[in-house]
């Protein structure tokens, strides 16, 4: 269903803005109208990574006037086999402060408002509210929750995408108008539930197909072109490169934008299904009982002979492309999800104690609960390999 354009037109073209933009003036359905509210619209990009390297280019390309760029990060050298905006002289710089430099080089006339912070329920609310629309690109579900909560309330388009490996996602959320995200996704995965890209890899272009979509559909609805993917979510399969297209419909009952919403609830509660339900109170006492040592134990251990696989085993319960990165020497490899399903740890002998560490320490953490439920004296290793990189062998590679 076509909308009416989000952003009523700014002043008249310059005769150097219409030499510019001439192949949108062109087009029929954008021209002269539709430039001249690109030009007046606020459009909020949260997160200037994967998703939003290729949608700030081509929201600042298109000639919108206000881009707002949220994030907390620093630019690492993981991040630009996908993260286009940054360059190598960028990286240790603010991840806003490279994203902005990026805009200002394609369109200088363009204000880019640096949020260099993370969403959360204090600030969310007052910083979408400054905007037409969010384009959202989080890496992570809390950020999500908050945008999507916020956007609802504020009754803000949320065009949202995510990516993983081969695949991707992407929809306009819009309460009042069709479902928000809440009503698709109403309960927030537990903590490492679901991998992320900095854990199972994401291929780069990938990235570059959804954040394009991202950026097409803002520019839709800022000019009221076309159907946006408004109670439509598009899937991405890049290796057999299909686009699904998924009906998807409000929830009567949403906590976000339904019957079951709240308006004096926290912002972002349905970030939280409440912790007796999701069990986040018993992995918290559980995490609280668990044994763990630090890497410079380990270190110690090692260098004691410990882990020699009678009195102790070192174990990595990471994925296959993990390990292929960085591993500490010697040990067992179970992936996590194999010791979910109950696989037993290959070459454990009798009495000997298992030290398990992963990328982090969260998945490891997982991993040690259950298998010290099955009788297996496990130990988490804290901070997992990035901390051992930190703190015992800089020069190894990290991710
Ligand atoms: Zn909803």
């Amino acid at each position: 269903m076509a909308r009416p354009p989000l952003v009523p037109p700014g002043p008249e073209l310059t005769p150097d803005e219409r030499t510019r933009y001439a192949r949108h003036l062109l087009l029929p359905d954008v021209g002269l109208d539709g430039q001249r509210r690109l030009r007046a619209a606020r459009v909020l990009v949260v997160g200037a990574g994967g998703l939003g390297s290729p949608a700030l280019l081509y929201l600042a390309a298109a000639g919108v006037g206000t881009i707002g760029v949220v994030d907390d990060d620093i630019v690492d050298t993981t991040n630009l086999q996908r993260q286009v905006v940054h360059g190598v002289a960028d990286v240790g710089r603010a991840k806003t402060e490279s994203a902005a430099d990026a805009v200002h080089a394609i369109s200088p006339d363009t204000q880019v408002v640096q949020h260099s912070e993370r969403l959360d329920e204090a600030t969310a609310l007052a910083v979408v509210a400054d905007y037409d629309l969010v384009l959202d690109g989080a890496d992570n579900f809390p950020t999500r929750y908050l945008v999507g909560d916020a956007c609802a309330r504020l009754g803000v388009p949320h065009v949202w995408g995510s990516v993983y490996r081969f695949d991707g996602q992407v929809s306009v959320w819009w309460a009042g108008e069709g479902p928000c995200y809440a009503c698709v996704f109403p309960h927030q995965p537990p903590p490492d539930a679901v991998p992320s890209c900095a854990v199972g890899g994401v291929l780069g272009a990938v990235c570059a197909s959804i954040g394009s979509v991202m950026a097409t559909e803002a520019v839709k609805l800022v000019t009221g072109i076309g159907e946006p993917l408004v109670g439509r979510l598009l899937v991405h399969d890049a290796l057999r490169q299909t686009w699904d297209v998924l009906p998807v419909a409000a929830d009567p009952g949403c906590r976000v934008c339904g019957s079951g919403a709240d308006p004096t609830r926290p912002l972002g509660w349905a970030t939280g299904i409440p912790a007796d339900v999701d069990g986040t109170a018993d992995a918290g006492a559980a995490a609280l009982a668990r044994p763990s040592v630090d890497v410079g134990e380990l270190s110690a251990l090692l260098g004691a002979g410990e882990l020699d696989g009678s009195r102790g085993l070192l174990l990595d319960v990471r994925e296959e492309g993990e390990r292929a990165i960085v591993a500490l020497p010697g040990g067992a490899w179970l992936p996590v999800g194999d010791v979910r399903t109950g696989a037993s740890v290959p070459g454990l002998e009798p009495g000997a104690r298992v030290y398990v560490y992963c990328k982090t320490g969260v998945r490891s953490g997982e991993a040690v609960d259950l298998l010290r439920a099955r009788g297996v004296d496990a130990v988490n290793v804290d901070g997992g390999i990035l901390a051992w990189v930190a703190r015992v062998d800089p020069t190894l590679p990290t991710y």
